[in-house]
């Protein structure tokens, strides 16, 4: 861990990404700018489409896998800009440097291996250990992600593991090179959720004790309390707003936040009820608005929302990309998630 913890351990600035499709450019990233310190741990959250995987895709040097394409920006990576990186050195740093969990385990891990095999085969890529001290490596990485009776368990195949499990060997994978990032897209939204907040909880434990800084990737709001040290909030592929999980909470300061707090499900109402989910849909990212992109469902919406895009969050504090008045959206923040939220 680095000593000088101001640094970023990683710095996204102004990050822009089309996909090609049929029917033109779909603009995915349109300024993203966010940085993560060594050891912290930092929440993506947005609804379905907001840029969450390809903003994880464009840091990992990997949207081109799935056909798109950095238009804009910089990804520093202690201060080495990942995007002038050659394939060769970028694949040098995945999986090693920086570790990617995914949603679907059953996609990653491979069905014909136990997973002892892949433990080991992952440890010896990167590392060159010896067979022997490769599975050492691999029994310990069980019982650090808590799997029960480990020994047995790295005989075991994938199938033949819960998906909580599955998840958990993913997480061992993804951290058997000591990663200082690791980005985690949607990885627990599968489990049902109590295992997801498990899960959640070792992921937590674990940055904690190996000092991994941590991106989480979630459209699920109502995880990031007890998990994010910051928290960036997506829509249409720009973070719109960003800073301390506790000052955003306690004080949204964009209309959106506002809503999908306002939409965390209480524990002791019915969930009915209590979702306040906001009406409307994101815009097409094939045609983007040009001002506010939350616009057409924005309570507080003006002319000049419509008129001008919002000046882009500052990563490093709390801040929103919104015209609105700040009282007014605390007001508004108010009505939406009740007094008792609070
Ligand atoms: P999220 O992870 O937040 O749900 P994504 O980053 O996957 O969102 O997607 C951002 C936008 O890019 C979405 O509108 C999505 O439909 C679009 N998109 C994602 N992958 C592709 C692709 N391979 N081709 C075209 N459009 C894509
Ligand atoms: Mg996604």
């Amino acid at each position: 861990m680095s000593t000088d913890t101001a640094a970023p351990l990683l710095d996204v600035r102004g990050l822009e990404a089309v996909y090609d499709s049929p029917r033109g450019p779909v603009h995915a990233l349109n300024g993203v700018s966010f940085s993560v310190k060594p050891g912290e741990v930092l929440a993506l959250v947005g609804e379905s489409g907001s840029g969450k995987s390809a903003s994880a895709l464009a840091v990992m040097g990997l949207l081109q896998r799935t056909r798109g394409r950095v238009t804009a920006g910089n990804v520093l990576f202690r201060d080495q800009d990942l995007l002038a990186l050659p394939e060769r050195d970028l694949r040098g740093l995945r999986g090693k440097d920086i570790a990617l969990v995914f949603q679907n385990p059953m996609t990653t891990l491979n069905p014909t291996l136990t997973i002892g095999a892949q433990l080991r085969e992952v440890i010896r890529h990167h590392t060159g250990k010896s067979r022997r001290e490769a599975g050492a490596r691999a029994l310990e990485l069980l019982r650090l992600v808590e799997i029960p009776d480990p020994e047995a368990r790295l005989k075991s195949y994938p199938h033949q593991l819960s998906g909580g499990l599955r998840q958990r060997v993913m997480i061992a994978l993804a951290l058997s090179c000591d990663p200082s990032l690791l980005i985690t897209d949607e990885a627990t939204t599968a489990l049902d959720v109590t295992t997801q907040a498990q899960v959640l909880h070792l992921l937590k434990r674990l940055s904690a004790e190996l000092g991994t800084a941590l991106v989480v990737i979630t459209h699920n709001m109502g995880v990031v309390a007890g998990l994010a040290d910051r928290v960036a909030v997506m829509y249409a592929g720009r973070i719109v707003e960003i800073g301390a999980v506790d000052e955003v909470f306690y004080a949204p300061a964009h209309p959106y936040t506002a809503g999908l707090l306002g939409a965390i499900p209480q524990m002791d109402t019915p969930r009915s009820e209590d979702l306040v989910a906001i009406k409307g849909r994101p815009p097409s990212l094939l045609d983007l608005p040009g001002g506010c992109a939350f616009a057409d469902r924005c309570p507080l919406v003006t002319a000049q929302c419509r008129a001008q895009r919002p000046e882009p969050v500052s990563p490093d504090r709390h801040t929103a990309a919104c015209w609105a008045d700040p009282e007014l959206v605390r007001k508004e923040a108010r009505t939406r998630i009740g007094s008792e939220a609070r």
